[in-house]
């Protein structure tokens, strides 16, 4: 679909509704989220500034005429339905709203009374879950990432396995567990083989990792049987989101031969509330690495399919200060989102309106930019020192993880808010 009619990413555009000099949220953000408040159920708001526009309200009030949208698909616990409604209604209602929002359009903030019913304070509000998750893939696409991960676990000189530079690796994670940034998880039990030489211990996780990713949500796809191509597969896009792919690297080892990930991995895992449209991100496009050896045809992209996103992760202890340990860039993937979704259906595999896929951990070339506990702290021998004096090889009880992101050109900054969970002691 043609991305130069997307009126609302106009870097010229100013909001009447203020906005804080390096907010996440300008104008030509507008993020879709849930959010409910005291009084009132679930609902879809958009972000702006610290303000969140309530579309509800905004329906309501009938400022969404002659959109293809009814009053339930605002008011409800989810984004499916408006997702439901495609890429074109979606992006319209972008424009639309952002119409709304600019200094240079009356409709709506000349009309005080109707302000003080759509506009609602960010910190009077508490986000949901925005997505009814059906299924959730995430891949394993940083080169630098699995390349680390080979030399920990395998042979340095053959880091990468054969398949790797052919296939985007995914596997099929669990939809149940992912929860939204702000719901505190216990640390996982099961079984670990602290002692290689004894057989295994049930015990609380020892090696709690994060790992830094970004996910993106799908519209509806196509009738099982066909495929999505690199050139479509950005129409089926709704948007993006930081990710946090918990995981317990101990339960990891012990189990996950032959077939993978399971309970290291399905406990939990952690979005933000806010998802930043594909549309929103357009200016920010660059191109994914040089492949080498080139991709089968079917892998193969016509133009820039990347995007320029900082990556943060910081380390909070209870009581204490944040502590910067990562900074990292989507840019770095080996494998952009539209290869992944391309080979996730080039079997004839379907996905549906609200899939998850999670990028895969996205490290940098520089040990400073590794999106991992597991290899910022080299698998235990370089422990993170944190501000307070103590040391993390791993993540401690009581510790919050806290991931941020944000683009930014041309005088434009676009974020996306963040990620933050709070470790709580195994039950
Ligand atoms: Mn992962």
């Amino acid at each position: 679909m043609e991305t130069s009619n997307i009126l609302a990413n106009n870097p010229n555009l100013k909001s009447w509704v203020e906005v804080p000099a390096n907010s996440d949220f300008p104008i030509q953000n507008l993020p879709f989220g849930i959010f409910k408040t005291r009084s009132q159920s679930e609902r879809v708001g958009v972000r702006i500034g610290n303000q969140v526009l309530d579309l509800k309200a905004l329906y309501v009030l009938g400022y969404l005429e002659n959109l293809p949208f009814e009053a339930s698909d605002f008011e409800n616990k989810f984004l499916n339905d408006l997702m439901g409604k495609g890429k074109k209604a979606t992006r319209d209602l972008r424009n639309h709203i952002s119409k709304l929002l600019s200094h240079d359009f009356e409709d709506l903030k000349v009309n005080q009374h109707h302000v003080d019913q759509v506009l609602i304070a960010a910190d009077k509000i508490d986000m949901c879950l925005p997505v009814q998750i059906g299924d959730y893939t995430d891949f394993y696409s940083s080169k630098e990432h699995a390349t680390n991960v080979g030399t920990m676990f395998r042979d340095p000189a053959n880091a990468l396995l054969p398949n790797w530079l052919w296939i985007p690796v995914g596997y099929h994670g669990r939809a149940s567990s992912v929860i939204v940034s702000g719901q505190a998880i216990h640390r996982p039990k099961g079984q670990i083989k602290p002692d290689p030489t004894q057989d295994p211990i049930f015990a609380p996780c020892r090696n709690l990792d994060f790992e830094l990713e970004t996910g993106f949500i799908t519209y509806e796809g196509k009738p099982l049987g066909d495929s999505i191509s690199t050139a479509e597969a950005e129409d089926f896009i709704f948007g993006m989101c930081l990710f946090n792919d918990w995981s317990a690297r101990d339960i990891q080892t012990w189990e996950y031969v032959p077939l993978g990930p399971f309970l290291a991995k399905n406990f939990a895992s952690s979005m933000s509330p806010w998802i930043v449209t594909l549309d929103a991100l357009q200016p920010f496009k660059v191109a994914s690495p040089t492949q080498v050896p080139e991709v089968l045809d079917y892998l193969k992209c016509d133009a820039d399919k990347s995007y320029d996103i900082n990556l943060e992760v910081l380390i909070e202890p209870k009581g204490g200060s944040e502590n910067l340990i990562c900074e990292s860039n989507f840019k770095y993937m080996y494998w952009n989102m539209s290869q992944q979704l391309a080979h996730h259906t080039v079997n004839g595999c379907n996905i549906r309106c609200g899939d998850l896929m999670g990028s895969g951990t996205i490290s940098g070339p520089t040990p400073n930019s590794y999106g991992s506990m597991l290899e910022l702290a080299w698998k235990g021998t370089k422990p993170l020192k944190m501000n307070d004096g103590t040391e993390r090889k791993f993540i401690h009880d009581n510790d919050t993880v806290i991931m941020r992101g944000y683009c930014e050109k041309d005088g434009v900054r676009i974020g996306f808010g963040e990620v933050s969970t709070e470790i709580l002691p195994a039950k």
